[in-house]
């Protein structure tokens, strides 16, 4: 029999490409959406197989699966600022209430869980780059602070889960990551200056944009996730992104440059409050566990990236 496996969130932009990979691997596999920022878009090709399930359903209540699992992943969350600040308490329920519901579920079928934490659990960082070791520097009743507690929440009753019921778990901090099934109106940098670049809007830079992150690749991503998932029994928070950092103004331009025929100029905007001044993972951890480290340069991926956003631009206008 297929091994099992729920991941919620499984109509987002990571949780529907964790389903593709985990069916791939020949698991069957329970997707659970609220749909509040999914898209069943990005599972519709899925809808025809028989190893796949979908249940349109808010994980904040109790989740009732029947039958056997052996793996819980844990990815239903806004994770657009723009999607957390206008959605707060959703935000805050679903990394904490959502987490409780996904480990009481896990413990009782005996499952391994996999909770998809974030490199926001370092706030505005004041060591750089950013280590596991590093406790972080988070503005708790600021507004992004509801995703950032939220998720640290997440990290804390996963410990406890952990240590009080032996309970096998994984905690991955992931740093910004793109690619196709991202939003057209995401909201976040890459996927907003796609947009504006291929409608010839402006390209909106918060700040001067001399703020730096950096971005990985989502079939990396999903590699390092499987791994450490199946591969490892490593109970603490693990880092994945790609070390390669950049400031926002020159992803505008580089955006810009693979668009040649864009007539979009950059512009200014005011910067969101508590936006963190620097990003960069320390994958060291990762490298050493998981023999990973992301392989998908940007002269790859934003072209795949930017030929998603084209055809569905194209699409939607339709
Ligand atoms: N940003 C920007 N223009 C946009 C959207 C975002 O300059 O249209 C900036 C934002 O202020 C931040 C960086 O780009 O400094 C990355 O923001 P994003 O929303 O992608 O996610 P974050 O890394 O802050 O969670």
């Amino acid at each position: 029999m297929p091994k099992r496996v729920l991941i919620t969130g499984a109509a987002g932009f990571i949780g529907s490409h964790l389903c593709d990979r985990f069916l791939s691997e020949g698991f069957t596999v329970i997707g659970m959406d609220n749909l509040s920022t999914g898209s069943l878009e990005n599972i519709e090709h899925l809808f025809g197989n028989p190893r796949f399930q979908f249940h349109h359903y808010d994980v904040t209540n109790f989740i009732h699966v029947p039958g056997e699992l052996h793996y819980v992943l844990h990815f239903a969350s806004p994770a657009s600022p723009a999607d957390y600040l206008r959605m707060p308490i959703q935000t805050l329920k679903v990394g904490a209430l959502g987490t409780h519901k996904c480990l009481g579920l896990a413990r009782a079928k005996g499952a391994t869980i996999l909770v998809a934490s974030t490199s926001e659990v370092y706030g505005d960082p004041l060591e750089h780059p950013q280590k596991e070791s590093y406790w972080g520097n988070v503005n708790p009743i600021g507004v992004r602070g509801v995703y950032d507690e939220a998720k640290r929440f997440m990290e804390a009753m996963t410990m406890a889960y952990h240590r009080t019921h032996g309970l096998s778990v994984r905690i991955v901090r992931i740093f910004n990551t793109y690619g196709p099934r991202m939003r057209l109106q995401d909201g976040r940098a890459l996927p907003n200056f796609i947009t504006q670049a291929l409608t010839n809007q402006p390209l909106t830079v918060y700040g001067d944009g001399s703020q730096t992150r950096s971005f990985c690749y989502i079939d990396d991503l999903v590699e390092g996730i499987f791994r450490l998932l199946v591969h490892t029994d490593y109970p603490f928070p693990v880092n994945l992104g790609n070390p390669e950092e950049i400031t926002i103004l020159d992803m505008a331009r580089e955006v810009l440059r693979l668009i040649p025929e864009s007539q979009s100029e950059i512009v200014f905007k005011p910067l969101p409050e508590d936006d963190p001044k620097v990003r960069r993972p320390d994958i060291t951890l990762a490298r050493e566990l998981l023999g990973w480290e992301p392989r998908v340069t940007s002269l790859e991926g934003l072209p795949k990236t930017i030929a998603y956003f084209r055809q569905k631009l194209v699409q939607h206008s339709a």
